[in-house]
C-alpha cells in the first residue's frame, strides 16, 4: 500500500533541499508536487484541497527549528497532517458494554464482509480472550451461509445455525438470544450484501440494526475500489449508524487513496485493515501514525 504516493511524496521534499527557510516561494513547487501525488494516489479531490491548504498555512507559520531543516519541518508538517487525516490515533473495537457485545458487519457484496466476519471473530478470540458466536444473516446467498460455517469450523468459533428459509431480523434476534443463553462475550452479526448500494438492503440493514442494537456497526469496504470506497461509505453512513470501517484487500491496493480519505469524507474511523485472503494473520488494527510513517518511509 501507499507504494507510489510514497516515491512521489519524498520526490517532492527533495525541491526544498538547501533552502534556509520556508516561504510563500519556494514551498509552491513542493505544495504542488503534493497535490500531484495525493491525486495520484486517488484520494478524493476535496481531501487533497484541504490538506494542501492546512500544509501550506503550517509551513509559512512554522518557526523553523534550530535542529531541523525546512526540509525536515515541511516532511515533519505532511506527516502530521496525514496522521491526522486517517483519524490521529488507533481506533478500538468498544468490548465494554454489556455483554453479548453486538458487532454488526455492512458492506457490498465481495466487499470482504464474511472472510473479515471471521478475521474478527479469531482477532477477538485470541486476543481478547472473548468467547464469539458468529451467525450470516444472508438469507439470499445459501452459499455465503456455508462460507461462514465452514471458516467458523477452520478457527473453532460456533456458528449460529440459519437458514434461507428464514427472515434475516428473525436469525439475528434468535442468535442474539442464543448468546445471552449461553453466556457468549461477542456476537458477530454478517449481513447480506449487494453488488451496489440499494434501498432495499439499508432497509435490512437498519432493521437488523433496531433488532440487535449493535454497539459496532462495522461497513467492510474494498480498498482496490479507490474512490468508489468513498462514495460507498458515504452512502452507507447516511443510512446506518456506522462506528467504524474495516477497509479490506488493501494488501493489493498499492494506491491507498480510500485509506486515506474516508475518514475524512464519511467521517467514521478505520479500524483494521484486512491484509489477505488468509483468516489468519489477515487482519492488522489501523494505526494513523504508523501509516503515515509507512508513506514518508
Ligand atoms: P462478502 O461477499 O462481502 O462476504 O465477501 P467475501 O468474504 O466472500 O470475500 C470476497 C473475496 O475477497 C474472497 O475471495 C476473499 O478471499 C477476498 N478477500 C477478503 N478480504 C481480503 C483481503 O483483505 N485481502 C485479499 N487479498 N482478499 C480478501
Amino acid at each position: 500500500m501507499f507504494e507510489s504516493l510514497s516515491q512521489r511524496l519524498n520526490q517532492s521534499f527533495k525541491a526544498l533541499r538547501g533552502q534556509a527557510r520556508l516561504s510563500e516561494d519556494n514551498i509552491r513547487d513542493a505544495l504542488r508536487d503534493v497535490r500531484m501525488a495525493l491525486l495520484e494516489a486517488d484520494v478524493a479531490l476535496p481531501v487533497v484541497k484541504d490538506f494542501v491548504a492546512e500544509v501550506r498555512q503550517k509551513a509559512l507559520g512554522e518557526e523553523v527549528l534550530r535542529s531541523l531543516s525546512p526540509g525536515q519541518v515541511f516532511i515533519k508538517i505532511v506527516n502530521d497532517e496525514l496522521t491526522r487525516l486517517m483519524g490521529s490515533h488507533n481506533d478500538r473495537l468498544d468490548l465494554q458494554a454489556r455483554p453479548p457485545v453486538v458487532i454488526l458487519m455492512a458492506g457490498l457484496q465481495g466487499s470482504g464482509k464474511t472472510t473479515t466476519s471471521a478475521k474478527l471473530a479469531l482477532w477477538l478470540k485470541e486476543r481478547e480472550k472473548k468467547r464469539v458466536l458468529m451467525v450470516s444473516t444472508d438469507v439470499y446467498r445459501p452459499a455465503a451461509m456455508e462460507q461462514l460455517a465452514s471458516l467458523g469450523r477452520d478457527i473453532a468459533v460456533e456458528v449460529f445455525p440459519s437458514h434461507p428459509s428464514q427472515a434475516p431480523v428473525q436469525i439475528a434476534r434468535d442468535a442474539l438470544d442464543a448468546a445471552r443463553k449461553q453466556v457468549y462475550d461477542v456476537l458477530i452479526v454478517d449481513t447480506a450484501g449487494r453488488l451496489h448500494v440499494d434501498e432495499e438492503m439499508m432497509a435490512e440493514a437498519r432493521d437488523l440494526t433496531a433488532a440487535v442494537q449493535p454497539t459496532e456497526l462495522l461497513f467492510v469496504v474494498d480498498a482496490m475500489t479507490g474512490q468508489d470506497a468513498v462514495n460507498t461509505a458515504k452512502a452507507f453512513d447516511t443510512a446506518l449508524p456506522l462506528t467504524g470501517v474495516i477497509l479490506t484487500k488493501a494488501d493489493g491496493d498499492a494506491r491507498g487513496g480510500a485509506a486515506l480519505s474516508i475518514r475524512a469524507i464519511s467521517g467514521k474511523p478505520i479500524k483494521f485493515l484486512g491484509v489477505g485472503e488468509k483468516v489468519r494473520k489477515g487482519l492488522e488494527a489501523f494505526h494513523p501514525e504508523r501509516m503515515a510513517s509507512r508513506i514518508l518511509g
